[in-house]
């Protein structure tokens, strides 16, 4: 999952609807705490006014894997469920 920052404008959609509460506000930007919790419903995604929000998946023999990739611009984040 990454935040693109370049296009996000901080306006917390993703804050309120994730239904697992994964994105929490830091200095009035959104940053992801618990992908843990991620059930991979899209919802984020779709919701995003800007299209910020990009869920990868990958899906190897037992389970599903996000990868929150990042450099300067992204939250950095990787994680398996
Ligand atoms: S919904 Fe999109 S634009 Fe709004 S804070 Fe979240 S990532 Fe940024
Ligand atoms: S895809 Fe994950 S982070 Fe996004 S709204 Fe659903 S549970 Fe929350």
């Amino acid at each position: 999952m990454e935040i693109d920052r370049d296009n996000c404008i901080n306006c917390g959609k993703c804050v309120e609807i994730c239904p697992v509460n994964v994105f929490e506000m830091e200095e009035e930007e959104p940053v992801i705490k618990h992908a843990g919790d991620c059930t991979l419903c899209g919802v984020c995604a779709d919701q995003c006014p800007e299209d910020a929000i990009e869920i990868q998946m990958d899906k190897d023999a037992s389970r599903y894997r996000i990868d929150f990739e990042a450099e300067q611009s992204y939250v950095d984040w990787s994680n398996s469920l």
